[in-house]
């Protein structure tokens, strides 16, 4: 028997099916919106996308430069989707001297529909607290072992301004074809966990 002294905790499961109880109940949930929806952000909100887009901006001066002033655009211009309330989408270039990295210290926001859902530790309270604090310690942890004289910018993420990090192009990858370079691109290196430098050309 349960001790009547211990509170008794809702799994996630437990919680998410009483929301979406009480949202049918409203009639604020249509049937089958959440299926649809997952299903739609596992298909069009991928990886690859940012990837695309890092790939264009290294084989294409006139890309990268609308990459750069307007993030927006050129992710309209690649096709991927925008939504509305993401007002602001920031291209970081990372160069030899400037290393960029997104955090979200409130929650867990991120410019998901270029980037794909963000990584585990990207949520957790110990990155979002201490990257602001200790950046060059923690991106050493995280294998980004960075020179003293880099400099480190920080970007906090919020409902409407989102970012992306625009890695230096591997020198060894230089003439491949955007397909091919897309496929180096990670999701760590567009959020600044990683400068790409393990790549072997
Ligand atoms: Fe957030």
């Amino acid at each position: 028997m349960a001790d009547p002294s211990t509170p008794s905790v809702a799994t996630p499961e437990q919680r998410t099916a009483a929301i979406e109880m009480v949202l049918r109940r409203q009639g604020v949930l249509q049937d089958g919106f959440v299926d649809s929806f997952t299903e739609h952000a596992d298909d069009a909100w991928v990886v690859a996308n940012g990837a695309k887009m890092v790939a264009r901006a290294w084989t294409d001066p006139g890309f990268r430069s609308l990459m750069l002033a307007d993030g927006i655009a050129a992710a309209r211009d690649m096709g991927f989707e925008f939504p509305e309330h993401h007002r602001r989408f920031a291209v970081l270039e990372n160069t030899a001297d400037v290393h960029n990295v997104i955090v979200c210290t409130l929650c867990s926001c991120s410019a998901y529909t270029i980037l794909g859902a963000p990584p585990a530790w990207y949520k957790d309270l110990n990155y979002r607290a201490r990257v602001v604090r200790k950046s060059r310690t923690v991106l050493k942890e995280m294998g980004v072992e960075l020179p003293p004289g880099t400099e480190i910018r920080v970007w906090d993420t919020t409902t409407d301004s989102r970012y992306m990090v625009l890695p230096q192009q591997p020198p060894e990858t230089k003439g491949w074809p955007a397909e091919k370079l897309a496929k180096i691109v990670t999701q760590d290196a567009m959020i600044g966990a990683s400068r790409l430098d393990d790549v072997k050309g």
